[in-house]
């Protein structure tokens, strides 16, 4: 049911970037579980 898939939806938590707890939008969730800020970060 759709209604039923659209509030499952809803009720999931923000989801929020592994690294620095950000939250993360659901375009980035293809990425992981790190927001781009943290996925751009480069080792110095
Ligand atoms: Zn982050």
């Amino acid at each position: 049911m759709i209604t039923k898939i659209t509030e499952f939806f809803r009720n999931l938590p923000t989801k929020q970037c592994h690294e620095c707890g950000k939250e993360i939008e659901e375009q980035h969730e293809c990425y992981g579980n790190s927001c781009n800020e943290c996925l751009n970060v480069v080792d110095l």
